[in-house]
């Protein structure tokens, strides 16, 4: 018999226990959990259950979490409780057939698949007609510098890629961005993971394969987008540069590789990125891991972020050269 786990209890299953009548299957949004705390009472669903039922997230009060925060909320009880109710409630691992019956659209989350590189030849264009590295390579960018932080070119997509390689030196996705000639996004065409459908995951840290020759004794500087880290890094050579890949994409399943560096927190200067910042270092701080936010941004409200500075910085020391 599999040990205890509250892991292998599904959200889905503790929304049928506590008789969420709002919780049906088949629909995307659920009436939120919280929604006394919402204006109108949640009348527009706005909470959000992740497929395979291990995740939930409200889009309006902005409460997330698992299966225990998702129970502590409900049941409005301390995490203590929560455990002792959880295994009085599901003494043994809840069986798949247990949710599926009343929730059949859902599925087990699969298992994770790792990038062939083999398999994208064609599709891998000359880096000089990528205009994300040339114009690094132009500002004294090395392409082994490129090489190491896994940016790479779709010349079929006409796209950069950022290949994300776990600490064990395995490729788990690849993020595609449309860059313009100024280095900014395209914002008419966003860029894209390969998707989670395929069994794709973003489950590890831009960047995060580097933390295996790295001493400890360098920290890591966390920033948001694969471009900050790969320009950050290029700068500023003491610490190591990871990116999230979003505001959002932080979790603690993702921080345990920082264990035992100190992190620095220098995400966007928006809404979205102070408060991503502030909850990643909750996260940090509850692994123990010291963690600092870094804002120079100021009363900067803009979206900007250390890549920008840079980049700025480098514009104007071709400038002086010529
Ligand atoms: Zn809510």
């Amino acid at each position: 018999m599999r040990k205890w786990d509250y892991k292998n209890i599904e959200i889905f299953d503790i929304a049928q226990k506590v008789g969420f009548d709002y919780l049906k299957p088949g629909k995307k949004l659920y009436k939120c959990i919280n929604s006394q705390h919402h204006k109108n009472g949640d009348k527009a669903p706005s909470l959000s259950i992740r497929q395979d039922g291990y995740f939930f997230n409200c889009f309006t009060c902005g409460i997330k979490g698992n299966v225990v925060e998702f129970a502590k909320i409900s049941l409005n009880m301390d995490k203590e409780s929560v455990f002792k109710w959880l295994k009085k409630e599901f003494p043994s691992t809840p069986s798949k057939s247990f949710s599926e019956a009343s929730f059949g659209t859902k599925k087990k989350p699969e298992i994770q698949k790792f990038i062939d590189i083999s398999s994208l030849e064609g599709m891998l264009g000359k880096r000089t007609d990528d205009i994300f590295s040339r114009k690094l390579l132009d500002f004294g960018m090395s392409e082994a510098h490129l090489k190491s932080y896994g940016v790479a070119y779709d010349c079929k997509n006409q796209k950069t890629m950022f290949f994300y390689k776990n600490l064990n030196g395995r490729f788990t996705n690849i993020k595609r961005v449309k860059f313009k000639a100024d280095l900014h996004r395209d914002k008419s065409d966003p860029p894209r993971f390969l998707s989670e459908k395929d069994g794709y995951k973003i489950n590890c840290l831009y960047g995060e394969h580097l933390l295996k020759e790295a001493p400890l004794s360098k920290s890591v500087i966390l920033v948001e987008s694969e471009k900050t880290a790969v320009i950050g890094s290029f700068i500023e050579k003491e610490n190591i540069w990871l990116a999230t890949g979003g505001a959002t994409h932080f979790n603690e399943a993702k921080a345990h590789v920082l264990k035992g560096r100190k992190v620095i927190i220098a995400f966007d200067a928006d809404d979205a990125g102070r408060r991503a910042a502030i909850d990643a270092k909750k996260i940090l701080d509850a692994l123990s891991i010291s963690a600092t936010i870094f804002d120079p941004f100021g009363d900067l409200d803009n979206g900007f972020d250390l890549a920008d500075i840079f980049l700025d910085n480098l514009q104007k020391r071709i400038l002086n050269k010529n």
